[in-house]
């Protein structure tokens, strides 16, 4: 299974320098690979990034001699990733010809900017002297032409490493390792479920009664980062104090992304206790194009709830089982079966007309979840209405 952990540099001057010279190489190429592949595709050719790194490096010593200074794969990879973009592309259009993407805006490949996504590829790949692209050694990482740079933390996994990528957020510097983990899981024998319904309010109800509700940290730099974005707004162009209110916005957004991490990460290590776990098919796509900030915030949160899951969840051979979109969870009343077509979404609690059980909503919700994936089809309230369209094992992470 691949892994990445992304961990905070603290890279001395010099090696900043260098840095930031190797983000400007690979910003380069990929800015010159982009025009060029519609420079081509307007002469009627069909465009590869396989060519167009092979074309520019037969250009790179005439024409580009600087891009020598920094690692090869800088450049290599900067076009790679242009393929890729591209890749991409072809795919959501064909997505939305289909009708599978009414939502989304397909976008083309843009010109990168300055001081947005600054990144590079460091390592020159493993070979057959050095199986991992990377050495490390507790607190530093060994990087090609820097040498020895030091890390926050040590790299969280044990496994072969298959690539790094420094790149610059906010408030400094930082390197992805992609990681083969090899991990070997025994076949679990109990037979433990939960259900899981997440939440604005609570971030996460559980079937056996339990709510995870966000941090108060979170809460209040949510509230912060809305005062900070409308400040941002009213300060002028090009201005030093725009630049400043920039800064800290951006590392207000990377604050809250760490807490949000952190949350996650715990919530879902603690689920994996159980052997199978029954979560929703959340719409997420539909909830990123929501306006409001807090919607597509929580939208971030379930996607990423989701892919930590399941790879957690193969870690621990536990089963992770995706109700189908139409179940209707919150609706049904999880003591007798019947449905609640009157349930509206400000409803928080309701008693069932049927046999006069009062719910919380979201506990009766994750209630409904969990008999979704018991073993037999039948017992669970509107199985045969909703039908099991798409409840799957997962697979490792790609
Ligand atoms: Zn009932």
């Amino acid at each position: 299974m691949r892994l990445a952990h992304r961990v905070r540099l603290d890279p001395t001057p010099a090696q900043q320098e260098y840095f930031r010279r190797a983000c400007g190489v690979a910003r380069f190429a990929y800015n010159w690979a982009l025009a060029e592949w519609q420079r081509q595709y307007a002469a009627g050719a069909k465009p590869s990034e396989a060519a167009l790194r092979k074309q520019l490096n037969a250009l790179k010593d005439t024409r580009f001699p600087w891009m020598r200074e920094v690692t090869k794969n800088a450049p290599q990879q900067a076009v790679k990733n242009l393929g890729r973009a591209y890749a991409n592309f072809f795919e959501d259009l064909a997505k939305q010809r289909r009708g599978e993407l009414p939502w989304k805006r397909v976008r083309v490949p843009t010109f990168k900017k300055k001081g947005r996504h600054d990144s590079f590829r460091a390592d020159n790949g493993p070979d057959k002297h050095h199986p991992d692209a990377v050495r490390t050694d507790g607190k530093r990482a060994r990087l090609p032409i820097v040498g020895w740079v030091a890390m926050r933390e040590e790299v969280r996994f044990a496994g072969r490493i298959l690539s790094t990528t420094i790149s610059r957020a906010a408030d400094g510097w930082y390197a992805s390792f992609a990681i083969e983990v090899e991990y070997q899981s025994d076949p679990r024998s109990d037979d433990t479920v939960i259900g899981v319904d997440l939440g604005i309010t609570a971030l996460a109800t559980l079937s056996d009664g339990s709510k995870v509700v966000a941090p108060k940290p979170l809460r209040r730099n949510l509230q912060k980062l809305k005062r900070l974005s409308r400040s941002l707004t009213r300060k002028q162009r090009g201005s030093r104090n725009r630049a400043k209110a920039k800064t800290k916005l951006a590392r207000l957004h990377r604050r809250i992304a760490d807490i949000r991490a952190d949350v996650l990460h715990k919530l879902t290590t603690s689920l994996t206790r159980y052997r199978t776990i029954v979560i929703e098919d959340l719409n997420v796509a539909g909830m990123l194009a929501s306006r409001t900030l807090a919607r597509a915030i929580a939208a971030v949160g379930f996607f990423e709830f989701r892919r930590q899951l399941q790879y957690k969840a193969a870690m621990a051979s536990s089963t992770v089982v995706v109700a189908g979109r139409w179940f209707p969870s919150s609706k049904l009343c999880s003591t007798c079966c019947v449905k609640n077509e009157f349930l509206t979404l400000s409803e928080r609690t309701w008693t069932c007309v049927s046999c006069g059980t009062s719910h919380d909503r979201d506990v009766n919700a994750a209630c409904n979840l969990a008999r979704y994936a018991e073993s037999s089809p039948a017992s669970a309230c509107g199985a045969e209405g909703a039908g099991r369209e798409e409840n799957f094992a997962v697979k490792p992470a790609a």
